[in-house]
């Protein structure tokens, strides 16, 4: 990339705040969490900011102090910025019920996927396994993280060890969630809960041999 190319990213990525900034405001979109850099906006200016704070922003979360800083930067700091700018604006956190997990946006697809689902609409929910091995292998391959179905697991929602394959699956317009085998009505568990048992057992037997060595 050269130095112009560089100013683009940057620009665009300005004006893209600030749309996320009025999508978020606006309430017609459920993000649960907004990025590092979205969230920064919302904390500095409330609900006034203009393309003119957005390029702030973005010039803060670049390591500069201003916008025209960045402008003048020479094009060896420029790749430098441009990543940390790309994290900041890339990073969520997520509140679940064992704290926060951080992580890509793109790595929780059905988080922003709610973004666009109709509140009226009923998803259909059934086990895994009632569907077609081929249909089984399609909804697993969309998942952010690989599962086995046939490896043990614990929900911790709410503490139930069950194989994989008996896992529920939600059925959205646009996305199919997996979520625990007692959802809905016992459990608000989803992918994330379901921790394979042995990785546990491990955790936890290197956790009391910490302990008492
Ligand atoms: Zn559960």
């Amino acid at each position: 990339m050269n130095k112009l190319q560089y100013l683009d990213f940057f620009k665009r990525k300005a004006k893209r705040l600030l749309k996320d900034y009025k999508k978020y405001l606006s309430n017609d979109c459920i993000y649960l969490e907004p990025s590092i850099l979205l969230s920064t906006m919302i904390e500095k200016f409330g609900d006034k900011a203009t393309l003119m704070n957005a390029q702030h922003i973005v010039a803060q979360s670049a390591g500069f102090k201003k916008w025209e800083e960045l402008i003048q930067a020479g094009f060896e700091r420029l790749e430098k910025a441009k990543m940390d700018v790309e994290f900041d604006d890339d990073i969520v956190h997520i509140e679940t019920e064992n704290g926060f997990i951080g992580g890509s946006k793109d790595l929780f697809p059905g988080i922003f996927d709610v973004a666009n689902v109709d509140t009226n609409f009923q998803p259909e929910i059934k086990p895994l396994k009632s569907f077609s091995d081929e249909e089984q292998e399609k909804i697993l391959s969309k998942q952010p993280f690989e599962r086995n179905t046939e490896e043990i697991v614990e929900c911790l929602h709410c503490g139930h060890r069950f194989s994989f394959e008996e896992v529920n699956v939600e059925r959205t317009s646009n996305f199919d969630y997996i979520v625990c085998k007692y959802y809905p009505g016992n459990c608000n568990g989803s992918l994330i809960d379901l921790i394979p048992a042995n990785k546990l057992d491990e955790y936890e037997e290197a956790r009391k041999t910490n302990k008492n060595p």
